[in-house]
């Protein structure tokens, strides 16, 4: 346990460690010192606002971001991710606007294809501030894909401006009734992503309430993930 411990404060310190030099000199912290955001040089004010603005949208849907995270916006991003959060770092990555601005110019048809790439950027930052308040989410399995992102995506989309949420409303609207469970599993996640980001919309706007039910996920009283056979 002590061993423990030990390794997880040397993998906080090699976080400041391990960033590009330049990437340090350059880092920004936000107001109220809970975010520090590299690399987004003269947007890094408007990357903290993004910061702020989500974690109050998050917490009144009862989900709340353990702070300090970092955010790094930077092209050397794993995979062929839009952001990430590193659970084990506090860090969450984004890649820069321009980049985002050609995938979606390049996709308009995609969910979120309609997006400007500023919203866009806020959305994934607000999915992966998700991610991090579900960072202790009890897990009875190896992990839960299904949950963590049912969570990130709806999140991603409830706080979108009702003008930019319109399309995806509508996709969720043509969605099959009522969506069951078996339309959030890791297997549709996988197989059609597009159906998955539909389907979650879908099965968290036919809520009551619906933070009522992100709150019980976060709490770990439901999850969407079913064990491998
Ligand atoms: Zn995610």
């Amino acid at each position: 346990m002590k061993q423990r411990s030990t390794v997880a404060r040397a993998a906080a310190i090699c976080l400041g460690l391990c960033l590009p030099q330049a990437l340090v000199a350059e880092a920004v912290i936000c107001p109220g010192g809970g975010f520090s955001v590299y690399g987004a040089g003269h947007r890094a004010d408007a990357v903290c606002q993004a910061a702020l603005e989500a974690t109050e949208q998050l917490a009144s849907c009862n989900l709340y971001v353990p702070t300090p995270v970092a955010i790094e916006v930077t092209r050397s991003m794993p995979g062929n991710c839009y952001g990430l959060y590193h659970c084990d770092e506090d860090l969450i990555q984004l890649l820069p606007l321009e980049v985002y601005e050609t995938h979606l110019s390049g996709a308009p048809d995609s969910p979120f294809g309609h997006l400007e790439p500023e919203v866009f950027f806020n959305s994934i930052l607000r999915h992966e501030l998700a991610h991090a308040a579900l960072g202790t989410l009890p897990c009875p399995y190896e992990g839960c894909p299904a949950t963590q992102e049912f969570v990130a995506y709806t999140m991603q989309i409830r706080f979108l401006s009702d003008a930019d949420r319109a399309p995806l409303d509508q996709r969720a609207a043509e969605v099959e009734r009522p969506i069951t469970r078996d339309g959030i599993s890791a297997v549709v996640l996988m197989l059609s992503p597009e159906a998955f980001i539909a389907n979650a919309h879908a099965y968290l706007s036919q809520q009551e309430d619906p933070c009522d039910l992100i709150g019980a996920i976060a709490r770990g009283d439901v999850i969407f993930d079913l064990p491998f056979r």
